[in-house]
């Protein structure tokens, strides 16, 4: 497994001089260029990010403030919804008509029910949503009861989900969950009570956590009643410097090394699939019902998907063109107050390549896109490699990913990187293990980690045998 694999594409070049906010301006400024002779539009999603929440869980990377008092939550919304007019009014995004918005944070769920109101009628005032839009928001156990889930309904959320992560006490206290189980429990009930499309979120390789624990884990989520659940390893790049400060000193127990906690995930998937379809590499439910289109059919779509973010921190992943804005939550609300972009970063790049770097997440790709994007001569070479390994199949216009291809998912998605993509990913995992340590210091990677950065893109060759990954049974 690739030392940090929970990455949007394209990355950024931190290297590039310029006025980023301008570019962006110009960029948004221009209507969409089409594809000759492409007549699919891809997906258009709105992502927005409410960073507060009520307690802060140790390992979570995301932009996020507890404590945030009456006031403080007031004029972060009034900057929110500036931005959403700001936005709204550009010639290229104005013109999207919506197949999906998704509220994450931090959780949306601490607003009350007339911020929530009044953050989807602004929305609605902006953006055109298509008929069968995906609406979905984001909660947490202890900030929802069961009059805010009939509100999301009236709102016309269509999909709710939240982070579980684990059902084990101990580890939930280990990492400062703070909801009660009773609480998860009662969510789980409300959610699927008022909604369809339901989903709580695992997560597989928490500091000490063995086999056992993250096979009973997975069982727990899969008969918990919900109607999906998507489980994705622990990143320990991709993480908070004091966390893996509280590993080194030996206040908390060492994870896995990657290896093991890479069977671990393989092995949690193996015992979801048990009780729930699969839907593609993170997310188990009815597989006839796709996972958050935001998410696997934006984010981790093809070239022609984009998604615009609004709020702290918040990405934005168009064709041509990526940007992030402002994480520092005061520095976000003055600018887009003042009815600016609060972009920090842009980086112009046309990702053709993103469906095929993203394919090993999804499980299949449509193969008669390396025609309409001009992508033949440099990738059919590439998808002949996996399939001749083994890792891939073709099934009619699909490619699928194999069993032994999913044991190796995330080197397969470095395998279709870009040359020059491929170098700033070497640049971004150095520059984040600066920042939270050199995680090789007190050995969780295996020894062959670091090595394994420099050849990321060249195929492995052969999965992990299969009948490593069902050690022991659940108990
Ligand atoms: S995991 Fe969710 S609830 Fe916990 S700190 Fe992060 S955003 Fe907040």
């Amino acid at each position: 497994m690739l030392p940090f694999e929970s990455f949007t594409y394209p990355f950024f070049d931190q290297n590039t001089l310029a006025d980023h906010p301008a570019v962006v301006q110009a960029f948004l400024s221009t209507a969409d260029p089409s594809i000759p002779g492409d007549i699919t539009p891809g997906n258009k999603s709105l992502y927005i990010h409410i960073p507060f929440c009520d307690t802060l869980c140790t390992f979570c990377p995301f932009v996020k403030a507890a404590n945030a008092g009456p006031e403080r939550v007031a004029n972060y919304l009034r900057a929110l919804h500036t931005e959403l007019r700001t936005i709204a009014a550009t010639t290229r995004v104005g013109a999207w008509v919506l197949d999906a918005v998704y509220v994450g944070g931090g959780t949306p769920s601490v607003l009350t029910v007339e911020q929530i109101a009044e953050l989807f009628a602004v929305v609605r005032d902006c953006f055109q949503l298509s008929a069968d839009a995906e609406v979905s928001f984001e909660f947490e156990a202890k900030s929802v009861d069961e009059d805010k889930f009939r509100a999301l309904v009236e709102f016309g959320v269509t999909r709710v989900s939240f982070g579980v992560q684990s059902f084990d006490p101990a580890t939930r206290d280990m990492v400062n969950i703070t909801a009660s189980l009773e609480q998860v429990h009662a969510a789980i009930e409300w959610s699927t009570k008022y909604f369809t499309n339901t989903n709580l979120d695992m997560m597989v390789g928490f500091p000490g956590q063995g086999l056992d624990a993250a096979l009973l884990d997975a069982r727990l989520a899969g008969t918990s009643g919900i109607r999906s659940v998507s489980v994705y390893p622990v990143d320990y790049i991709m993480t908070l410097p004091g966390w893996q400060d509280r590993i080194r000193r030996g206040d908390l127990p060492r994870p896995a090394d990657l290896d093991e906690r890479s069977m671990m995930f393989h092995a949690a998937r193996g015992e979801l699939a048990e009780h729930m379809g699969v839907q593609n590499m993170y997310c188990f439910g009815d597989p006839t019902a796709p996972p958050t289109r935001y998410m696997f059919s934006t984010l981790y779509g093809g070239y022609r998907d984009e998604a615009v973010g609004v709020g702290s921190g918040a990405y934005s992943i168009m064709r041509g063109l990526a940007y992030y804005n402002e994480a520092g939550e005061a520095q976000y609300v003055q600018r887009a107050s003042a009815g600016q972009l609060p972009v920090v970063a842009a980086h112009p790049y046309h990702a053709y390549e993103k469906g095929l770097v993203f394919f090993p997440k999804r499980l299949t790709f449509d193969l008669r896109d390396l025609e309409v994007l001009s992508l033949t001569e440099v990738y059919r070479p590439r998808i002949d490699q996996l399939i001749e390994r083994g890792f891939a199949v073709t099934d009619g216009d699909l490619l699928r990913l194999t069993p032994d291809g999913e044991l190796t998912y995330s080197e397969l998605m470095a395998h279709f990187f870009s040359d020059s993509q491929h170098r700033l990913y070497g640049r971004l995992v150095n520059r984040m293990n600066q920042q939270v340590g050199q995680i090789d210091d007190v050995g969780w990677i295996s020894g062959h980690g670091r090595q394994r950065l420099g050849a990321f893109n060249a195929l492995p060759d052969a999965a992990t045998p299969r009948r490593q990954l069902k050690l022991v049974d659940a108990p």
